[in-house]
């Protein structure tokens, strides 16, 4: 049956997946089973929803857009294993939304909000256990970097922390409806049981992260300096102590050092 959709909206991000074999390999890397619950993410018109529908026991779809959450509502009106919520996901409360299951997330994601939507993934981690999302490159690309290159940056920090991220394949402007500017790539993650490194306070950590990418060209002293963490003469002797160079920039320092940093600053913050 032929549905009449209204124009795709540019403010919304609605770049429609049309190409079968990337909606198979999305829906694959998913691995949708009979017993998941699964959150997608601006469904759209459909074309990942409708698969997944067929193959999982509770399917969760948030969409903005009111036309099109009143479409799929009325397609999934006779399955009540499908809820269809007109929300913003970026608001949303996701515990009565979800509940108490474990969900995995698929998303097309609209790319004018794709980087405050993995924050909010991050923050709600607990809820998920695995997101398969697809993004435009450059921000799949920063997900995955390796220290010292301009991809790394705090998502890349935290993303490794609470993570295992794997880059699963590229999407070229194509495959879409219409074709978006850019190319895309799609991500799966799987979040980890526990923290990868021991950073000792989760606040002050992500402070320290956030610190030494606020101004790139910087040296990491100068970073952290101005974050205004600890004084500076005791600072000095903390990236000694460390062993950190201070003149290094932040975007050279693994996670390991970041963790490293942070722990030995909650220690000396406690003394001060
Ligand atoms: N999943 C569909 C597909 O693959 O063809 C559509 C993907 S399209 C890139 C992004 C979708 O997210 C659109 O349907 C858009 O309306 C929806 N969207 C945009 N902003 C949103 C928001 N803040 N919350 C929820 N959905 C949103």
């Amino acid at each position: 049956m032929s549905q009449y959709y209204p124009r795709p909206r540019k403010a919304l991000g609605q770049n429609f997946l049309t190409d079968r074999n990337i909606i198979t390999k999305i829906i694959a890397a998913a691995q949708p089973a009979p017993e998941d619950c699964v959150l997608e993410v601006g469904p759209g018109r459909g074309a990942l929803t409708d698969l997944l529908a067929q193959r999982v026991r509770r399917l969760v779809a948030v969409e903005f857009d009111r036309d099109l959450a009143a479409i799929l509502r009325q397609r999934f009106s006779d399955a009540s294993h499908v809820v269809i919520h007109e929300q913003d996901v970026l608001k949303v409360d996701f515990g009565p939304l979800l509940g108490a299951d474990r969900f995995k997330v698929v998303a097309n994601l609209p790319y004018n909000i794709s980087t405050p939507v993995l924050f909010r993934f991050l923050e709600e981690r607990h809820r998920f256990s695995k997101l398969v999302v697809m993004l435009q490159k450059e921000v799949g690309e920063r997900l995955a970097a390796p220290p010292d290159c301009s991809d790394y940056g705090v998502l890349t920090v935290l993303f490794r922390q609470w993570f295992e991220v794997k880059r699963e394949f590229l999407v070229a402007p194509g495959c879409f409806h219409p074709a978006p500017k850019v190319e895309s790539v799609v991500i799966s993650l799987v979040p980890l049981a526990q923290s990868r490194v021991e950073v000792g306070d989760q606040s002050l950590f992500e402070r320290v992260v956030k610190a030494a990418f606020a101004m790139r060209r910087k040296t990491l002293w100068n970073c952290l300096k101005s974050a205004d963490l600890l004084d500076p003469p005791r600072l000095e002797e903390l990236l000694a102590e460390c062993g950190i160079d201070g003149r290094r920039r932040g975007e050279t320092l693994d996670l390991e050092e970041f963790a490293r940093l942070s722990r030995q600053l909650r220690v000396a913050r406690q003394q001060a």
